[in-house]
């Protein structure tokens, strides 16, 4: 919820947006997002090193462009970001593998045609009684060879072919398990933050009429303190999967903050949508856990719910913004409840 730590903290990030706008300006960065992460961190300075290491590039005079790449490789791109790279190198050497096998298999087979040629010219002759059973016995001979030549650098070319396949499939599966890991919050299975702001931008993108759900565990806090995080964090991963059961189609759920989670649902009336956070509350009030050491049972989880939606034609942080504002309103009232109560 917004408050006016946010309000602070929002203008001092305007102040470093600005400072790393000018300098990449200054540098002749292009401003594309991972640029944009390389000088804000260093107008910032979140990290010691790559403020140490930029500092030194600016006074000896400029950044280039690569300079800024390799900055945001070295000091941004995450663990599985990086992994990728290396993935994508990994496929580009196994291609120039490939199209060089490809290139020599062919040339193999050109020679072969020529040479094969070249013996049907000679049988030709021996067609018409210009060779000696000898001559005719040795052009067979070396027919065989080449053919036997060919075979066997087909042969070696398929067995390329299909470890060549294989590499594929592990590469295939390793980038679509890195995929997950980047979009997903590996707590709860929900897809984190970083998916919700893209998702979001694009539902503005295109316009679309779409409905939130924001939601809130209640007094979360307090069931930390009693039971313990662990209890805490068995009671977050019940509440995300009620909320990933209700994923379907278009209608997505993300992990927003700590406790807070939030469902995008495009094409969707508010009804709708107010209907399925009042059916996900009674099920989060039903919830119980019980703590096997010491057979407690914990049968007080609640979440305060708020909802909004538009037609589109607006800013969709606005819309969120609503919804916010809602489950506010949802927690002032007493909590435990979907707001606003009726559209
Ligand atoms: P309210 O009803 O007003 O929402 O009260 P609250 O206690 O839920 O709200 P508050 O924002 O004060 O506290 C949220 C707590 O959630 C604080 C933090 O320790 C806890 N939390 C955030 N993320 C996690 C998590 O991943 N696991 C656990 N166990 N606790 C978390
Ligand atoms: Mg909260
Ligand atoms: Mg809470």
């Amino acid at each position: 919820m917004a408050s006016s730590q946010d309000k602070s903290e929002y203008e001092k990030s305007s102040i470093v947006l600005k400072k790393a706008l000018t300098l990449m300006v200054k540098n002749r960065i292009p401003p594309s997002p991972n640029h944009y992460s390389v000088w804000y961190t260093f107008a910032d300075k979140s990290n010691f090193d790559l403020y140490r290491e930029l500092s030194d590039v600016i006074a000896r005079g400029f950044c280039t462009e690569t300079k800024s790449r390799e900055l945001y490789t070295k000091y941004i791109a995450s663990a599985s970001e990086r992994s990728l790279e290396t993935i994508k190198r990994d496929l580009e050497k196994m291609v120039c593998e490939m199209s060089s096998s490809i290139t020599d298999a062919s040339a193999g087979t050109v020679l072969f045609q020529s040479k094969i040629n070249t013996s049907f010219d000679k049988l030709k002759k021996a067609e018409g009684g210009e060779l000696t059973i000898e001559e005719t016995m040795s052009v067979m001979h070396e027919m065989v060879k080449n053919s036997k030549e060919v075979a066997k650098s087909v042969e070696i070319f398929s067995r390329q072919l299909t470890k060549a396949q294989r590499e594929i499939t592990e590469l295939k599966d390793q980038i679509s398990l890195f995929q997950k890991d980047a979009a997903t919050d590996a707590l709860t299975d929900l897809l984190n933050r970083r998916s919700f702001d893209l998702d979001l931008a694009s539902l503005g993108e295109y316009d679309m009429p779409f409905s939130v759900i924001m939601c809130d565990i209640d007094h979360f806090k307090r069931l930390n303190d009693t039971y313990g995080h662990q209890v805490g964090d068995i009671a977050l991963k019940m509440v995300a999967r009620i909320f990933i059961e209700q994923t379907r189609n278009s209608a997505m759920a993300y992990r927003y903050g700590g406790e807070e989670i939030v469902m995008l649902l495009p094409e969707t009336p508010v009804s709708t949508a107010r209907q399925m956070a009042d059916y996900m509350r009674r099920r989060i009030e039903k919830l119980s856990i019980i703590i096997k050491e010491t057979g407690t049972k914990v049968s007080s989880v609640t979440a305060s719910f708020g909802v909004a939606a538009t037609d589109g034609g607006e800013p969709p942080e606005d819309v969120v913004k609503r919804a916010d504002l809602q489950l506010y309103e949802a927690k002032r009232l007493g909590r435990n409840r979907v707001m606003p109560m009726s559209m």
